[in-house]
């Protein structure tokens, strides 16, 4: 029937999994970014685009390669406890940086003309699509009669760019913390969707793409959180990892 057990097979069953079996779920809670939405065509390909119409030529390949050096500007400012998408403000800062050191990698400069143009081409809904596994996914579950919702850093205009998806109507509650003021991998924003929503934790799922951010903090709560890794960047992953959102219901003994 189920599983968790299925997904992380060979690996030691995690204590979350005993509710697995006995607690059928009722709520699952969903990142936004790279779970369910995505710059399209790519992060790549649109800050190429960006930086083209600026008069820098770059190839999107190469921007690919030099992304991870990012990464960890988001996990040092977790570490520091450093809020970055809960002003407007506090996130063009954050942005600025992250960019900057990209750019700096790519031997390019960050002018307040490009910096503007950047953040002004990453904050417009229409460069946004739904992966292509989402729709039938939540369909799935919400005929499985599951409550779903968002729990999510992201500015606030992420309520628009759901609404303009289409999805809006799928989630009982949107948790964001441009919203709230809260960021995970804080335990208190995944705490709010259950409050709003009435679930215990161990009837709930979350799903994330992200072990830090995602997996640890709902799996600290006390949700059933499941990897979805649709780069493969975490085959070692010990938990409920999946590559596409299809392999969802499945995983959580949704039959169908
Ligand atoms: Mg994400």
């Amino acid at each position: 029937m189920v599983s968790g057990a299925t997904s992380c097979a060979g690996q030691k069953p995690e204590s979350t999994d005993k509710y697995h079996r006995l607690v059928p779920y009722r709520a699952v809670f969903f990142d936004a970014g790279e779970t369910l939405v995505y710059p399209h065509p790519s992060f790549p390909e649109l800050l190429a685009q960006v930086l083209g119409e600026q008069g820098h030529r770059v190839d999107p390949a190469d921007i690919r390669e030099k992304v991870h050096v990012v990464s960890s500007i988001f996990t040092e400012a977790a570490r520091r406890g450093e809020l970055w998408s809960t002003s407007r403000q506090r996130s063009e800062r954050f942005w600025a940086t992250v960019y900057s050191t990209l750019l700096a990698e790519l031997g390019l400069p960050f002018g307040n003309g490009l910096k503007r143009a950047v953040y002004e081409t990453f904050t417009d809904l229409a460069n946004y699509r739904l992966f292509p596994d989402v729709l039938s996914t939540l369909e799935r579950l919400r005929g499985a009669g599951l409550t779903l919702g968002v729990v999510s850093n992201f500015e606030e205009w992420l309520e628009r760019l759901l609404e303009s998806l289409g999805v809006t109507p799928f989630f009982a509650v949107r948790v964001i913390s441009g919203v709230e003021g809260i960021e995970k991998p804080d335990q208190r924003i995944f705490r709010l969707a259950l409050e709003r929503t009435g679930k215990r934790p161990e009837e709930s799922v979350y799903v994330g793409d992200s072990p830090s951010f995602d997996v640890e903090p709902a799996r600290a709560v006390g949700m059933f959180a499941v990897l979805l890794d649709r780069r493969g960047r975490h085959p070692d992953h010990a938990g409920a990892r999946i590559t596409s959102l299809g392999e969802l219901p499945t995983t959580i003994g949704v039959a169908g």
